[in-house]
């Protein structure tokens, strides 16, 4: 008897996760047969939940908040980027029954922002806003697209300064307060805190957008979020959300489990025509 291929996206919430409906298009336009379901599960639940699902036949999770340090710390084995950004968004049953744990976050900007939007990188001066687990997946990826610096602004001064600490050998980086911005102007602003999520906005000076910056919000809604509205009051070039990275980080996880990548285009294309109309 064979059976299909199962994966799911662990997180909580997870009600509202757009990866089921991302992946069951992945898998119709490679004709790749597998299921893919969303569980809500809470942080103290996750080794139970992800033993249950690997153990009952399942080939492949996504983790999303809470739990990307936790998934991080189950896998047995991880990928360098994984490593590096401490946190795992994608757990792989490997063919010796062990499990592999890697963070496709970076790879899913970077490829958002230059093949999607045809941004340039290089030489751009970059202040990200925010030093948690989003943060510390995209340094390096940021970093490998020569760009010119990276100024980490987070609320907890700490976090930021233990980042510049752990990533001074990939290139000049800073970390700060938001106080510390002032005076300063940058290409691109990416906004990787949670603030988008319950509808508020970093204390951001006015003036620290350069001519022709970018700024790029991690979060993603179905309006734009008060960051997205901050670019666009702020003239950015472009003021984007991260739906975009989202469907990039999902075909690399797919690429990761089948070995096939989707054509993510039509999938951002379809999806954004319904849920911006
Ligand atoms: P974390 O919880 O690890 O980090 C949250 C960050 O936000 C911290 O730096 C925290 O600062 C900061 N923060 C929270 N509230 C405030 C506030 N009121 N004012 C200022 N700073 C605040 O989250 P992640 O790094 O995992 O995720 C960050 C964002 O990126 C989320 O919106 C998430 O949805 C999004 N994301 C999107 C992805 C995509 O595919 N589009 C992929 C991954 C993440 P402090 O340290 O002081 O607490």
């Amino acid at each position: 008897m064979t059976s299909i291929d199962r994966y799911a996206v662990l997180g909580h919430p997870i009600k509202h996760s757009k990866s089921p409906r991302i992946h069951k298009l992945f898998a119709e336009q490679t004709g790749q047969a597998l299921v893919y379901e969303a569980h809500e599960v809470p942080a103290e639940q996750f080794s139970s939940a992800v033993e249950t699902f690997f153990a009952n036949g399942g080939k492949g999770l996504n983790c999303t908040i809470p739990l990307k340090e936790l998934a991080w710390a189950f896998a047995e084995h991880k990928t360098e980027r994984a490593q590096l950004a401490k946190a795992v968004n994608t757990l792989a049953l490997q063919p010796d029954g062990s499990i592999l744990g890697d963070n496709t976050d970076g790879v899913g900007l970077i490829t958002d922002l230059i093949y999607n939007h045809g941004i340039k990188l290089a030489e751009r001066k970059v202040l990200i806003l925010g030093a948690g687990g989003a943060t510390r997946g995209i340094i390096k990826p940021l970093f490998e697209q020569s760009i010119k610096s990276i100024v980490i602004a987070n609320r907890t001064l700490e976090k930021a300064i233990d980042l510049e600490t752990e990533f001074v050998n990939f290139g000049p980086i800073i970390g700060c307060g938001f106080e510390a911005l002032n005076n300063q102007q940058f290409d691109l602003i990416i906004n990787a805190t949670s603030t988008s999520l319950t509808g508020q906005l970093p204390p951001l000076p006015a003036n620290i957008l350069a001519e022709n910056g970018v700024c790029y919000d991690l979060a993603y809604s179905n309006c734009p979020t008060p960051f997205v509205r901050w670019g666009q009051e702020n003239k950015a070039l472009k003021s984007l959300d991260g739906f975009g990275m989202l469907v990039e980080q999902a075909a690399e996880a797919f690429f990761i489990w089948r070995g096939v990548r989707p054509l993510t285009e039509p999938v951002i294309k379809l999806l954004n025509d319904e849920r911006l109309n």
